[in-house]
């Protein structure tokens, strides 16, 4: 089998490549159609109008959606911050003037542990201003249940936000089910479903969402574009607006709209809709045989999530008796994520792993490999190979490894301490 060009990226849960049909909608509102949708007057303005409208219809019918339920933005973390921030301040049971003292007065908030940043932090923003916020812990799996959901709401649970699927382990949570729950209790339901859209079929009927978040770099558009979506009936979702300006998105999101950007969000939710299926089909079987391969060619690794609720492109996968930064070193030309993240001082574990119960140790170790439309069968068999002999290698040099093979139980070794 030919090498593939190296290095290989296997990183699309981070980011992925514009689709070169979605460069080509979006270069003519660079220079010839550069007009400003807001301008009502002329042809220049009502050519990026038009062209926006598409763009929100093709978002839409990605979404099962109305156009008019779509809201254009910078991304999903924007799109997190409006949703949740927004629903949070036009729901509150006691305004924060008028709040008896106390924290927790302006209302309950469900969320979880495992949530991007983009969304726990406002969530923690909100628990500091005197919203009580719930943070649930998912199981070893990694899934939030509509159970767990149900155990935690309250006669003042005004907001649940829980996402779709998982940008590190990639499991998916039961969105129609926690969505029907919120139906039945009348709590705002939103969902980041920014690593789901486009990959998977969504309807945001059938799952109940109130909310949704999108972004276009994570499914074959540009970075810094991306959509909220706000239901307009059963029931009607109010939002206090973030940024106040000139009134554009229905006055949820003021400022000049990135017209560029929004055609590249159009054209490529309708290559995704196209598209997913077979994408999805492909690689789920590459994805198979690359979790196969590695686990049963080396010893006491695991594949982190559950076992099949997980998204079809993405692996995270942990390798005892090896050090996470030497693996990383080992495996270089393939560009993936490591189960650390940088924070400024030092490498912390991933609070994902931590959360399903996954040690620092392993974390570090661990490695989420994420597949894209442009993943080839020798990008695979070529990532497999590199895993696996990096993987030996630095066993080879490990005392502990030989300690394992030996039989001798780790764990009930007594350590001299210096
Ligand atoms: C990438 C990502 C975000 C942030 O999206 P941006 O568009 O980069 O702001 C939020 N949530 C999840 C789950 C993501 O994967």
């Amino acid at each position: 089998m030919d090498t593939p060009r190296l290095p290989i990226y296997l990183d699309h849960a981070a980011t992925t490549p514009c689709d070169p049909r979605v460069v080509e909608a979006m270069l003519p509102y660079f220079t010839e159609r550069f007009g400003n949708p807001g301008s009502r007057n002329h042809q220049f303005g009502w050519n990026a109008e038009e062209a926006v409208d598409l763009a929100r219809e093709r978002v839409a019918a990605l979404l099962g959606a109305n156009e008019k339920e779509v809201i254009f933005t910078s991304g999903s973390t924007e799109s997190n911050n409006i949703a949740i921030r927004g629903a949070a301040l036009m729901y509150e049971k006691a305004p924060m003037n008028a709040a008896p003292s106390g924290a927790g007065g302006r209302g309950h908030i469900i969320t979880n542990t495992i949530e991007h940043k983009a969304v726990l932090d406002p969530c923690k923003r909100l628990q500091k201003e005197g919203f009580d916020v719930t943070f649930l812990d998912p199981g070893s799996d990694g899934i939030i249940t509509a159970e767990m959901v149900r155990a935690a709401m309250r006669p003042d649970t005004i907001l649940c936000t829980v996402m779709w699927a998982n940008n590190e382990i990639g499991v998916i949570n039961d969105i129609p089910g926690i969505g029907a729950l919120c139906k039945e209790r009348g709590v705002i339901f939103h969902t980041d479903a920014t690593q789901w859209v486009g990959k998977m079929p969504t309807d945001v009927e059938a799952a109940g969402v109130d909310l949704l978040s999108l972004s276009a770099h994570k499914m074959y558009g540009p970075k810094g574009v991306g959509a909220l979506y706000v239901r307009r009936r059963k029931p009607r979702v109010r939002l206090t607006p973030l940024v106040d300006g000139g009134g554009q998105e229905r006055g949820f999101r003021s400022g000049t709209l990135n017209v560029t950007g929004i055609v590249g969000l159009g054209k490529a939710a309708e290559i995704a809709r196209d598209q997913m299926e077979s994408d999805g089909r492909r690689l789920l079987a590459l994805r198979t045989r690359l979790e196969s391969q590695v686990t049963s060619r080396l010893d006491s690794t695991q594949v982190n999530g559950h076992p099949h609720k997980r998204l079809p492109h993405l692996t995270n996968i942990s390798f005892g008796f090896v050090e996470g930064e030497s693996l990383m070193m080992a495996c270089k030309e393939i560009a993936c994520s490591s189960g650390s993240a940088c924070t400024s001082a030092s490498l912390e574990p991933s609070y994902v792993l931590k959360s399903i119960g996954v040690g620092d140790e392993l974390a570090h170790s661990s490695l989420r490999l994420s597949l894209g439309r442009g993943t080839t069968d020798a990008e695979i068999e070529f990532t497999i190979e590199k895993i696996v002999t990096a993987v030996k290698k630095l066993r080879e040099l490990s005392p502990l490894y030989d300690m394992h093979k030996e039989g001798i139980d780790l764990s009930k070794v007594e350590w001299a301490h210096h």
